[in-house]
Order: C-alpha cells, then structure tokens, then sequence
C-alpha cells in the first residue's frame, strides 16, 4: 500500500468533514462512550490501544473512564489536530497520540491490555479496516485482552425499492417530455456493479432478515473476511416486488469472556438497522438484475458472495443469485416472474 499522504483512502480521512460526519452519529459515538462509561471496571488502570483514532474521540473516552495509558494510532493528517485536542482537554499525560500507520508504527510496549476501534464500513466490510485491526491484535493485544467492540454482525434481507427505483431510475423515462431511457440503462448498469448506499424503511424488507456473518473479534482472521459465502433461504412475508437484498450490521460490546453480566458488565449494541435511528452507514442494497414478483408464503433460496478485491482490497465485489423460487400453494406452478425494475 502506498505512504499515508498518498493513499487516497488516507488522504480522504485527513478531511475534518469525515470526522465531523461520525461525530455527530449519536448512536455511534454514544454506543462507545456509554460502554465505556458504564463498564469503567473493565478500563481502570488498563493500557488501551486506539486503531485509527481519529480525532482522538474513543481514546477521550478511554481516559475519562480510567485508562491509565493510551496510544492513540493514527495515519492521516487527522492526526495533528487530535494531538491538540488531546492537549486542550488536559489529557496529554494519559493519551499518546502516535502518527502512523498501525502496521508501520511501533508501540512503546510489547502488549496493550485493551484495544478499542471504530473500523466498520458500509455493509461491515467496506474499507478493509479490520485487516488493520486484526493486525493489531495479533501483534500488540495480551491473550486475556478485551477488543472493543467485541462482535459483528452481518445481515440480509430482500428489500422492495419500488420509490427509490420511481425516484432514481424511472425518472429517466420521460425528461420534459423526452426519452432519457439511455440514461435509466447507464444507472441501472452502474447498480449492478455498485452497491447503492441509501437509507430503506422496515417496511421494504419483505422477509425476516437472515444473518450473513458474525465474526468474533477476538478470534476472527484476515483469510475470514476475505470471502464470505452464505446460502440463506428466506420466507416472504408479503406480496409485491423484490429489488434486490439489503444489508446493515450490528457491533456488539461485551466484557471478556470470562465476566457474565452479573459480574457487572453492562452489553451495548450499536446497530445500523432499518428498525433502528439511521446511523452514517445507512443501509447497503444490491439489486437485482430484474426484480421478482413474489406472494406471501413464496420462498426463496440465494447465495450471496462478498468477497476482497484482488486490485483493491478497501472494495468487495459483492454478488447474489437467487438459486431456488418456490411458491408455497404449488411448487409446479410458474415461479415468480421476473422483469426489469
Ligand atoms: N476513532 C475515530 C475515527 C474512526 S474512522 C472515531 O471513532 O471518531 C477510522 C480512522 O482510522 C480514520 O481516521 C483512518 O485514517 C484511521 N485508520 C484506518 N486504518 C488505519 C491504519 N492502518 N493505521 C492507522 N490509522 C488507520
């Protein structure tokens, strides 16, 4: 990968308005704070390693809940302004601010107690930060550490797009009275290869979501994540149309394995679900080549593949074919019908 100034993805968190962006996401930032806050038994006097810190928001955290060290690693210019952040708020002592890469740096202790870090993309995975975060703990967590968050999930569901496609897609039909059509099949080609960013109501989902992956963070491994396969087989539990799957996540922050919550450790859910307050991510849809006309009880089976870019590894080449339609009065019957959106 190229140097911190260069790389493109570093540069691009080098800008204030990334920041600003996750820092004012309530449920994000507070899902942290309040973990952190309410379980500050797990964090006294520990040492914390922060992954990409940022403007030094998660590492505050750390230090007001009573870490007695913390290294906050950060690679893009970022860093410079969280060095007067930290200084401002009086906590220069406790949080050290180290700029770098977390693969290039080095740490001026052989093991951290602790290692906390907001590494979620777009449907989980997007950016690649966890390669960096398992790297860490690999290289820097002590075998009885706590990773904060602790757990991830990755969700599924088929999804009816009927206005983001009127918005968005059929719009293109009829431009003051003209046939932009050329325009709707260019946007239509670009979905296929893009998946769209865009926040969906619980109400597009048409069958229950299914889990695609959960992925252990103290456990999880780079080969994991490289490509993650899953056949899911959903139920509809109502009529219309499906345009393709969407997808959200939830991070859990649980205590080491070994505390229960009656040992006093408060769990914190951050989740990016529809039924939940929309977060920065959003939800994440693939559509479908041609949508599907489906019926309450109908059934379908589909195999959904993420997998790492061979060129670029901060992107997943996302795909999904429905392998099975079942109708569930007569399996003889003709499926569901197919056409474009
Ligand atoms: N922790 C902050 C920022 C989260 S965004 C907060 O919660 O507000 C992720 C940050 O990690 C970005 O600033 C990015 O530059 C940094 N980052 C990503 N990969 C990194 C790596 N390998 N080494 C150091 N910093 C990294």
């Amino acid at each position: 990968m190229d140097k911190p100034e260069t790389d493109e993805y570093f540069k691009s968190y080098g800008d204030i308005s990334v920041h600003e962006l996750m820092l004012r996401d309530k449920p994000r930032t507070a899902a942290y704070q309040k973990f952190m806050q309410q379980n500050s038994h797990l964090l006294k006097d520990k040492i914390v390693l922060d992954v990409g810190s940022g403007t030094g928001i998660l590492s505050l955290f750390a230090a007001s809940a009573g870490a007695k060290q913390v290294f906050a690693v950060e690679a893009s210019a970022i860093a410079d302004l969280s060095q007067s952040i930290i200084k401002e708020n009086k906590m220069e002592d406790k949080v050290k601010v180290i700029k770098g890469k977390i693969e290039e740096i080095s740490l001026p202790v052989d093991k951290v107690d602790i290692i906390i870090s907001e590494w979620m993309g777009f449907y989980l995975l997007h950016e690649s930060m966890l390669d960096s975060v398992i790297f860490a703990r690999d290289k820097y967590l002590a075998n009885d550490g706590l990773m904060i968050p602790s757990d991830a999930v990755l969700y599924m569901t088929p999804v009816n797009m009927s206005s983001y496609v009127a918005e968005n897609i059929l719009f293109w039909d009829n431009i003051y009275g003209y046939n932009f059509s050329a325009v709707k099949y260019a946007v239509l080609g670009n979905k296929m290869c893009e998946p769209t960013i865009t926040c969906i109501e619980q109400l597009q989902c048409v069958a229950e979501p299914e889990i695609f992956c959960e992925l252990d963070l103290k456990t999880v491994t780079i080969t994991d994540i490289q490509n993650i396969n899953q056949t899911l087989s959903y139920t509809f539990t109502k009529p219309g149309l499906v345009h393709g799957f969407a997808s959200w996540f939830d991070v859990e922050f649980k205590g080491p394995i070994a505390a229960s919550p009656d040992q006093g450790t408060k769990i914190v859910t951050l989740s990016t679900s529809p039924a939940t307050r929309q977060t920065h991510w959003k939800q994440t849809v693939i559509f479908l080549p041609a949508s599907m006309t489906v019926d309450e009880g109908d059934q379908i089976t589909a195999n959904i593949d993420l997998s790492q870019d061979e060129d670029n590894k901060r992107h997943y080449n996302i795909s999904v074919e429905i392998i099975g339609e079942e109708d569930e009065q007569s399996s003889s019957e003709e499926d569901a019908s197919h056409h474009p959106v």
